[in-house]
C-alpha cells in the first residue's frame, strides 16, 4: 500500500478541524502545560520558513505533554498593529484592516498546515476592539499608578515629508521615501516608567529557566552599574578653590589614580588652565572639536552597520592643563589633563585615571609617562623598579598600597569602606546608574490602539472611564501623519471633540497611539479566555494556566518584547491584579534558517533581494507538511542557525515512506507477545528518543528513530500492538499526518488515544557496554555503545571524545576490539 502524502494529510487536516485535538479544558486538577509561540506579524508575504520551524519545535514538545495526559493551551493569535499594513494604506488606498484581514486568512490556512495542535477558539488579533479594549484598560493601570507620563520627547523627524518616521523607517540616517536627512525634533509624547522597575527586572532573570545569552542581553541592555560620585579638588588661576565631580564605577582604585582627565568642552577647562599652558590647552581642544565633527560626518556617511573601528581605537591623547588636582582619599596631588577621550555628558565630564587597573588608562600613562601604581593584587603583570606595574588588570582582588584599606576585597568590602569613609567627609556618595530609559509610548500613527485619554481645560488630563472602552479607531480619509507631527487621528474634530467624562464640559481626545510592542505585552494572559467580557481574565485562569511553561520564539525578540512583556506583568502583580510576576518560566529561543545564495556565494539569512528564500507553500505542495516538520527539526540543533537543503528533505522522505512500509508490513504485527530482543530494542529506543528529547535535541531523537528502523528491517522483527504504540507515539510529534494514519491502519485506534510510552529501564539498559579508549594505550575516555555495534558505529564517536589528544599527532593505526576497546595509535606532529 503506497503512502498518499497529499490525500492522507488532506484527510486529517480536514478531520481535526471538524474533531478539533487537544482543546484547552477548564482549570481542573490535572496538570496543564501552557506552551506559547510568538504569534506572528500577519505581513503579505504569508508565513515563512523561520515561522516553521518555531511554532513544529513548540508544537512537538506541546504533542509530548499532550500524549502524557495533560490539560493543554496551545493558541496562536495575530500581532496585527503596524507599519507595513499603514504604509500599504499610504500607498495603496486599502484600508489597514482590509489589508490585515486579508492577511490573516492568508496566514491562518498555511498556519492550518502546520498540522500543529493549535487551540484555534482561543485565537487573539491585537486589532479586534474587543482585545484592544484591555490593551487600553491597562494603560489606564498604568496611567492611574503614576507609570505613565507627558513629556516632551523627541522623535525621527523629515522636513520634507513632514512626518515623524520610525526607527525602520530611518535608513542611514535618511528618509526611507524621500533620502532627505532625518532630524530630532521634540514634541509631545507618552512614556512609562520602566526605570523605576530596572532593579525588580534585573533580579528576576535570576528565577527564570532561559538561556545565559538572552539573559546577558538583558542585563546588558538594563546597564546597572554601581559607583560613586566623588568630589576632587584644585585651585584654579586665580587661586580658588575648584570642586571637580567625578563619576567611578571603581571607587575602590582610587589610591592608584595618577592624573585626571578632563571633557575638552568642559566649562571648567577655562578656569583650570595656567598661563603657561594657555595656547597649548587652546589649541588641543580646537583640534578636539575638528576632529570630533569629522568623526561625526563620517558617521552620518558610513553605511548602516560599517565598520567604524577607526573611531573607536583612536589613539587616546590629552595635554596638561599645568594644574594639580587633590586626591580626596590620601590628599597626593595629581596633574590636570584635558582629553577628548572624555565626554562631556557621560557621567560628569571629568574622570579619575587608575592606569594599572584600567585599559585606557594604561595606555595614556604610558604615552604621557605616568605611574602606574598597583593597588589590587591579582592579574599577569610585573612591577619595575619604579613600582610600576607592566600591564593592566582590571578584575578584583584584596587591595593594596591603599592605606587603611588594605586586605580588604577590592570589589565588596574594599569598595564600600572607602565611600564610606569619604562620604563622612561629605566627599563622596553611591551612586547607581543605569542604561536603561524609559519607555517612549506614543506614536503620531493611525493604525494603533488609540491612548485613552481626555484633555480636559477644566480637569486636567482624565482617563477615559472603563464603561467607555474601547476607544476604538474612527475611520480616515488619509492615513498620513499630519505634517505637525501630530497623529492622523488629530485631523477628525468630530472624534477628538468629546465631553470630560468629570466635569462634563468640552474636552479633547488624546491623538496619539500606541507602538505595536503594546498588544504584545500581555497577550498570553488573554488566551485561556479571549472572549471574556466583564474583564481581561479570570482569576482562576491566571492560577492555573500562569505563568506560561515553555515560550518559543527568535532571538530578535530577545531584548524589548520580553523586557516589556516582563515590565507589564510586574507592573499588574504590583497592583494586585495577577497572583506572579514573571510570565514566561522557560524561555527557548530558535536559531534562524539559512539558505546558500548564488548571488552572494554564501550561506545567509534568507531574503528576497538575496534570492534564496524558501516558500514553505512550495514545499508542502511537494513534499507535504509532515516531511517538512520533521526535516526542519532534523536539520539540526534547534537553537543554532542552520542551512537549508532541498537534498535533506528527500532523506526525510525516504525515511518516512520506508517507516510507512516497515510499520505496514504484512505480519509486522502480531498477537503474541514481542520477542525479548526486539523488546529490548523498542524499550532502548523509548530511552533515547526521551532522553534526547529532554535535553532539547529533537534532532537526535529523530536519528534514534532511524536507527530503530534500520534494525527492526535487519532483523525483520515482529511488534506487538503495544510495541507498534511506543514506536508510533514518538513518530506522531514529527510526523502527526502520517502517524493518524497509521494508528487508524496499524493500531485500529486514534492517535489521540494513544499514550506517551515509558521505557523498563531493565529492558532498555543491559546490551550496552562501556569501551576504553585509549591513545597509544593510555586510557583517555570512555564511551558507552550498543553492545555488538560495529567499528564504524564507534570509532568515530570514540574520536570526538579524545579529539583534544588526537589533535596533538596523526593517526596512524586504530586497535577496535569489539565491546571493550578502542586504541588510537598516533604519532606526534
Ligand atoms: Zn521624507
Ligand atoms: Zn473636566
Amino acid at each position: 500500500m503506497r503512502y498518499d502524502v497529499q490525500a492522507i494529510e488532506k484527510k486529517w487536516q480536514a478531520y481535526w478541524e471538524k474533531h478539533p485535538q487537544a482543546l484547552a479544558a477548564e482549570p481542573n486538577s490535572r496538570k496543564k502545560f501552557y506552551c506559547l509561540d510568538m504569534f506572528p506579524y500577519p505581513s503579505g508575504a504569508g508565513l515563512h520558513i523561520g515561522h516553521w520551524r518555531s511554532y513544529v519545535l513548540s508544537d512537538i514538545y506541546t504533542r509530548v505533554k499532550w500524549l502524557e495526559g495533560y490539560n493543554i493551551l496551545h493558541p496562536m493569535g495575530y500581532d496585527a498593529f503596524g507599519l507595513p499594513a499603514e504604509n500599504a494604506a499610504i500607498k495603496e488606498g486599502i484600508h489597514p484592516r482590509v489589508s490585515t484581514e486579508r492577511n490573516i486568512a492568508n496566514f491562518r490556512r498555511q498556519l492550518h498546515e502546520v498540522g500543529a495542535l493549535f487551540d484555534w477558539s482561543k485565537e487573539i488579533n491585537t486589532t479586534d476592539p474587543d482585545y484592544y479594549k484591555w490593551t487600553q484598560w491597562i494603560f489606564i493601570q498604568m496611567f492611574k499608578a503614576g507609570l505613565a507620563y507627558e513629556a516632551n520627547l523627541p522623535i525621527n523627524w523629515c522636513p520634507s515629508c513632514l512626518t515623524g518616521l520610525a526607527n525602520e523607517e530611518v535608513v542611514n540616517g535618511g528618509c526611507e521615501r524621500c533620502g532627505t536627512q532625518v532630524e530630532q525634533k521634540n514634541i509631545r509624547q507618552w512614556a512609562l516608567k520602566i526605570t523605576s522597575y530596572a532593579d525588580k527586572l534585573l533580579e528576576g532573570l535570576d528565577r527564570l529557566d532561559w538561556s545565559d545569552k538572552v539573559k546577558t542581553m538583558q542585563k546588558n541592555w538594563i546597564g546597572k552599574s554601581e559607583g560613586a560620585r566623588i568630589t576632587f579638588s584644585a585651585l584654579d588661576r586665580a587661586g580658588n578653590k575648584v570642586e571637580l565631580p567625578i563619576f567611578t564605577t571603581r571607587p575602590d582604585t582610587i589610591f592608584g589614580v595618577s592624573y585626571v582627565a578632563i571633557a575638552p568642552d568642559h566649562e571648567l577647562v577655562d578656569r583650570l588652565v595656567t598661563a603657561e599652558r594657555r595656547d597649548a590647552v587652546t589649541e588641543y581642544c580646537t583640534q578636539a572639536r575638528v576632529e570630533a565633527e569629522r568623526q561625526l560626518e563620517i558617521q552620518k556617511d558610513a553605511p548602516r552597520g560599517a565598520n567604524l573601528r577607526s573611531v573607536e581605537e583612536k589613539e587616546k591623547t590629552g595635554v596638561f592643563t599645568g594644574t594639580y588636582v587633590t586626591n580626596p582619599a590620601n590628599h597626593e596631588k595629581v596633574p590636570l589633563y584635558v582629553a577628548d577621550y572624555v565626554l562631556k555628558d557621560y557621567g560628569t565630564g571629568i574622570v579619575m585615571a587608575v592606569p594599572a587597573h584600567d585599559e585606557r588608562d594604561f595606555a595614556f600613562a604610558v604615552r604621557y609617562d605616568l605611574p602606574r601604581l598597583k593597588v589590587v593584587l591579582g592579574g599577569e603583570g610585573g612591577v619595575d623598579s619604579n613600582g610600576n606595574l607592566s600591564q593592566p588588570y582590571t578584575g578584583t582582588g584584596l587591595l593594596v598600597n591603599s592605606g587603611a584599606f588594605d586586605g580588604l576585597d577590592a570589589q565588596t568590602t574594599g569598595k564600600a569602606a572607602i565611600i564610606d569613609a569619604l562620604a563622612k567627609k561629605g566627599l563622596a556618595e553611591p551612586v547607581t546608574t543605569y542604561k536603561l530609559r524609559d519607555w517612549i509610548f506614543s506614536r503620531q500613527r493611525y493604525w494603533g490602539e488609540p491612548i485613552p485619554l481626555i484633555h480636559c481645560a477644566q480637569c486636567g488630563i482624565v482617563p477615559v472611564p472603563d464603561n467607555q472602552l474601547p476607544v476604538t479607531l474612527p475611520d480616515v480619509e488619509r492615513y498620513e501623519p499630519t505634517g505637525t507631527g501630530e497623529s492622523p487621528l488629530a485631523g477628525i474634530p468630530d472624534w477628538v471633540n468629546t465631553t470630560c467624562p468629570t466635569c462634563g464640559g468640552a474636552a479633547k481626545r488624546e491623538t496619539n497611539t500606541m507602538p505595536q510592542w503594546a498588544g504584545s505585552c500581555w497577550y498570553f494572559l488573554r488566551y485561556p479566555n479571549p472572549h471574556l467580557k466583564e474583564s481581561a481574565w479570570s482569576k482562576e485562569d491566571m492560577a492555573y494556566w500562569l505563568p506560561v511553561d515553555l515560550y518559543v520564539g527568535g532571538i530578535e525578540h530577545a531584548i524589548l518584547h520580553l523586557l516589556y512583556a516582563r515590565f507589564y506583568v510586574k507592573v499588574l502583580f504590583d497592583l494586585g491584579h495577577i497572583p506572579f510576576d514573571e510570565p514566561f518560566t522557560r524561555l527557548y529561543n530558535q536559531g534562524m534558517v539559512l539558505k546558500y545564495s548564488e548571488k552572494s556565494g554564501l550561506v545567509e539569512k534568507m531574503s528576497k533581494s538575496k534570492g534564496n528564500v524558501v516558500n514553505p507553500d512550495d514545499i508542502t505542495k511537494e513534499y507535504g507538511s509532515d516531511i517538512l516538520r520533521m526535516y526542519i527539526m532534523f536539520m539540526g540543533p534547534p537553537d543554532l542557525d542552520c542551512e537549508w537543503q532541498n537534498s535533506g528533505l528527500d532523506g526525510i522522505k525516504r525515511f518516512t515512506n520506508r517507516f510507512w512500509d516497515c510499520m505496514t508490513a504484512e505480519n509486522r504485527i502480531a498477537t503474541r507477545d514481542a520477542d525479548l530482543a526486539v523488546q529490548k530494542r523498542v524499550h532502548k529506543f523509548v530511552r533515547d528518543f526521551t532522553t534526547r528529547m529532554d535535553s532539547f535535541k529533537p534532532n537526535t531523537a529523530i536519528a534514534s528513530m532511524m536507527e530503530l528502523l534500520n534494525d527492526l528491517i535487519a532483523s525483520n522483527a515482529v511488534l506487538s500492538r503495544d510495541l507498534a504504540e511506543m514506536i508510533i507515539a514518538p513518530f506522531s510529534i514529527f510526523a502527526p499526518h502520517m502517524a493518524s494514519e497509521l494508528a487508524e491502519v496499524v493500531l485500529k485506534s486514534e492517535l489521540s488515544a494513544c499514550t506517551w510510552p515509558t521505557y523498563d529501564p531493565a529492558l532498555a539498559a543491559d546490551d550496552e557496554v562501556t569501551y576504553a579508549i585509549q591513545i597509544n594505550g593510555k586510557t583517555r575516555g570512555t564511551l558507552v555503545a550498543r553492545k555488538g555495534a560495529a567499528q564504524d558505529d564507534v570509532v568515530p564517536e570514540a574520536n570526538t571524545i579524545v579529539a583534544k589528544w588526537l589533535a596533538s599527532g596523526t593517526i596512524i593505526k586504530v586497535v577496535f576490539v569489539q565491546d571493550r576497546m578502542v586504541n588510537f595509535v598516533i604519532k606526534p606532529v
